[in-house]
């Protein structure tokens, strides 16, 4: 609620133009001075406190998309806000032609986290792939070999390596030509991946669970068999594991989750693995792992970043990494996220006209809607459906993040509360039975 001190404050501001406490202010700031780049909902936020956000109107809402899979603590978390203050009036950056202990504590508790090997780090999630596409390059180069295959409905990022690894027409439409190199088959199909490999073809990358694509996780079975494919083809397996890693599904990487308790699986390692989104709880920052026998082949001068991995943002992934630890917050992603998608498997049960199906893992769920024809609120309509769901969702406070047209997906902090999951359901049941 609004003090009468800030309302008295907010009368003053008025007089200026463009007073960005109000919404059509914030935004013709934006449609005069930012690259119109993205499609965005109309609402500019404020400030932030745990898994809610408020808007420059002062309204709450319950933030089931953390920033695309980022905001892992929430938001304003005091520990992160603690470590970046603390880090920042000792060390931000000295560039990677030093050592600082930072980077290197964070790559050994990653490498923990996974298998032997070693880290790189860098900034996003399209830089982390770029680093594991060059990785391949090089592992195939003396033979000839370049070729990446990836699987249709993938997202790798929006460098122009992102975009031609990206198994979506969408993303690549009006920026050929492409990369070369880089082919898609169809997802969790063995037989297609095995078909495809050409005498050029040096690694595989996949999504554990597909995030743009519309939330579709591997089968066990698949990634067995794409190791297997690996090591008698001589190729790479690499895993995208920018959106669903992280602790997000209830493991540490997806492959660790997706494999539990399956035989034969516990020798499945990947030969690298990129990070990025969560990694620091909001801080930007990306990451690639690489199995212990392709750890040396980036050398001196082959790979390198100016920001990556500073001691101010390896604090802040240190931070994040001790939290999720000692508060179990992958145990949380588990528990709540299969609790959440309980119920919405049920609600699809219930209202079929409405939701066609329930998929995901932890707290990484999509919520499939039958085509907006069939809807009669949103027939006519020229958005998407998962988009009209979405702005509905919001109007009832609560936000989450379309994928694709018809996919609505539920990213939320992975330190979720029970109480909030039962926000977020409840205005998902509403909005469901008002559109059945
Ligand atoms: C978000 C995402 C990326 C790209 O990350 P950026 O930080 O936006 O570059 C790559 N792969 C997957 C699976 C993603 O979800």
């Amino acid at each position: 609620m609004k003090t009468a001190k800030a309302r008295t404050q907010k009368s003053k501001k008025t007089k200026k133009a463009a007073s960005c406490d109000s919404f059509p202010g914030v935004k013709a700031l934006f449609d005069q001075y930012v690259v119109p780049s993205y499609g965005r909902f109309e609402i500019a936020f404020a400030r932030g406190s745990g898994s809610h956000l408020w808007d420059v109107n002062g309204n709450r809402y319950l933030d089931m998309g953390s920033g695309i899979a980022v905001c892992a603590l929430g938001h304003a978390h005091p520990e992160i806000a603690e470590t970046l203050r603390d880090q920042a009036m000792r060390l931000v950056h000295v560039s990677n032609l030093y050592y600082h202990e930072w980077q290197g504590r964070l790559a050994q508790k990653l490498v923990g986290h996974l298998s032997p090997g070693k880290v790189f780090f860098c900034n996003s999630g399209a830089e982390a792939n770029e680093g594991l596409f060059k990785l391949a390059r090089r592992f195939g180069h003396d033979e000839g070999r370049f070729e990446i295959l990836t699987t249709f409905n993938s997202f790798h990022g929006r460098t122009l390596a992102g975009i031609s690894a990206t198994g979506q027409e969408k993303v690549k439409k009006g920026f050929e030509p492409m990369v070369a190199g880089f082919r898609h088959v169809p997802f969790n199909d063995l037989q297609a991946m095995r078909d495809a490999i050409s005498p050029a073809t040096v690694a595989i990358m996949i999504e554990g669970v597909q995030g743009e694509g519309g939330v579709t996780p591997a089968k066990p079975e698949y990634l067995l068999g794409l190791r297997q494919l690996c090591d008698e083809r001589g190729l790479l397996l690499l895993m995208d594991g920018v959106q669903c890693g992280y602790f997000r599904t209830g493991r540490f990487q997806s492959y660790q989750r997706l494999l539990e308790n399956v035989t034969g699986a516990d020798t499945f390692v990947p030969d690298g693995v990129s990070m990025a989104k969560s990694i620091a709880g909001g801080f930007p920052m990306g990451a690639f792992w690489v199995r212990d026998r392709h750890a040396d082949l980036l050398g001196p001068g082959q790979h390198a970043s100016t920001f990556g991995g500073t001691p101010l943002a390896c604090a802040v992934a240190l931070k994040v990494l001790d939290v999720v630890e000692r508060d179990r917050l992958a145990d949380n992603a588990r528990q709540l996220g299969g609790q959440i998608m309980d119920e919405l498997k049920n609600l699809a049960q219930r209202y079929p006209n409405v939701l066609r199906e329930v998929r995901g893992l932890g707290l990484m769920i999509g919520i499939e809607l039958v085509d907006k024809q069939s809807i009669p609120a949103f027939a006519g309509e020229t958005k998407s459906a998962a988009a009209l769901f979405v702005a509905r969702l919001q109007q009832a406070g609560v936000l989450t993040v379309p994928a694709g047209t018809q996919v609505v997906r539920l990213l939320p902090p992975l330190n979720l509360k029970p109480a909030d999951a039962e926000e977020a359901l409840s205005a998902i049941k509403r909005v469901v039975k008002s559109l059945a």
